[in-house]
């Protein structure tokens, strides 16, 4: 049993060293941007940008003329694309700024489901102040986004 457990003991060790060894770089944070992330981070703040135009367009219209259906396919398709897309950019970010962008996502996330609830309940006013909040928060985010 004693033997057993210095072997055992032993393999510990190794694995400790093995898992720090293997650690050790990543606890280097990086500061800076590459030129590849800052290319990807830059696709996604396109995408974001047409899909923030076309909201403050299409989403708008729609919730103004009380096209209820036009405002749940636009929230589920083109602003489910921008959340994911927000999310992606959020993957490349420093990871000092992450949190707040993450934080931002979810915020834009929320605002756009008040604004399905408020269409699910033909409460014109309350979808475009709910559309209002998003768009801040959204503004918000890209304050966060490098420019390459
Ligand atoms: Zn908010």
């Amino acid at each position: 049993m004693r033997r057993y457990r210095s072997v055992l003991a032993s393999i510990l060790a190794l694995v400790m060293a093995f898992v720090v060894g293997c650690s050790a770089p990543q606890v280097e944070v990086p500061k800076t941007y590459t030129q590849a992330q800052l290319q990807q981070i830059d696709k996604y703040n396109s995408d974001i940008l047409g899909l923030r135009d076309r909201m403050t367009r299409e989403l708008v219209s729609a919730i103004q003329n009380r096209k209820w259906t036009e405002v749940n396919n636009f929230i589920h398709g083109p602003l489910g694309t921008l959340l994911q897309e927000m999310n992606y950019l959020t993957r490349n970010l420093l990871p000092n700024e992450q949190p707040q962008a993450r934080k931002l996502s979810r915020e834009v996330f929320e605002h756009l489901v008040e604004v399905g609830d408020a269409a699910n309940k033909g409460a014109v006013q309350e979808a475009l102040a709910s559309y209002g909040q998003a768009l801040i928060d959204l503004d918000s985010f890209l304050k966060l986004v490098p420019k390459g």
